[in-house]
């Protein structure tokens, strides 16, 4: 049989992600992996084939997917966060790869404003322009430095003018992998930064604080935080001199990798010039 040539489209945006509900890409059951048959009698997702109801990646690609004519997608983000971590401030640029599209002739503007509209209060994209192949390494293999708001929970008060003290030097981090993803993560020790920018206490909420934080990619900053039994040395709790947990986590901003401002991309590649 003839393999037919293989077409592909390739748009790039930002996102911006406001619940603490939604994967990144689609959550397959990891016992049926989705598969249409087996997951029939799959009792972990009880046939649904997947663990969260969407994603960022369905809910772009759905309408997307709907204009190109054709529902087969890959989404690349430039890095990710966990499920219940909101992406603000200016979002996370990814690309999304479309196969075979049926329509190539949309109107991106158009498709924007109706992921908006459709996910008012959960997800907003923007910048949405096309893009190539090429970029999804560029996103992927780029190291970022990000900008956090974590809210911490202390165990007691914390002396702020003494935190701030620490505050705007970079301080170096030595970081084992924490237990939490040593399964799926070399066990190794590593060396990141981290700046502490500003910490503030949050109004009516006994003991608990706003920390902004700059970290070196990489970072494992709920473990930062607490210090995870000496797995991240030094750690907020150590610097504060109270131990802290990570009650919420934000990523206010997506940085170059020495914490520099990233530029947007502003490209527009004409229609003609696109990857086949
Ligand atoms: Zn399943």
């Amino acid at each position: 049989m003839q393999n037919l040539p293989k077409v592909k489209v390739f748009v790039e945006g930002r996102y911006r992600k406001l619940t603490r509900d939604l994967p990144q890409t689609v959550y397959f059951c990891p016992e049926c992996k989705g598969h249409p048959r087996r997951r029939k009698k799959c009792e972990r997702c009880e046939g649904f084939g997947k663990l969260s109801r969407d994603s960022v990646q369905e809910l772009v690609a759905w309408v997307l997917g709907k204009a190109f004519g054709t529902r087969k997608n890959k989404f690349h983000g430039s890095g990710r966060e966990d499920v219940d971590v909101r992406m603000l401030g200016r979002g996370r640029p990814f690309v999304l790869e479309f196969l075979n599209p049926k329509e190539k002739d949309v109107d991106l503007a158009a498709l924007e404003a109706e992921v908006n509209r459709r996910n008012e209060g959960r997800l907003e994209i923007e910048g949405l322009c096309w893009s190539q192949q090429s970029r999804v390494r560029e996103l992927k293999e780029t190291p970022h430095a990000k900008e956090y708001a974590v809210r911490i929970r202390s165990v007691g008060p914390l002396d702020i003018e003494a935190c701030m003290e620490r505050a705007n030097s970079r301080i170096q981090v030595e970081q084992q992998t924490p237990n939490r993803v040593a399964h799926r993560r070399a066990d190794k020790i590593r060396e990141r930064w981290i700046e502490i920018l500003e910490v503030s206490p949050f109004e009516d909420f006994e003991n608990e604080y706003s920390v902004r934080l700059r970290t070196e990619h990489g970072t494992y900053v709920k473990e930062v935080v607490t210090g995870e039994e000496g797995r991240s040395i030094p750690s907020l709790s150590a610097l504060f001199g109270v131990a802290c947990e990570c009650v919420e986590l934000d990523v206010m901003d997506i940085l170059g990798s020495e914490g520099d401002e990233l530029s947007a991309p502003k490209r527009t590649i004409p229609f003609g010039q696109l990857d086949a």
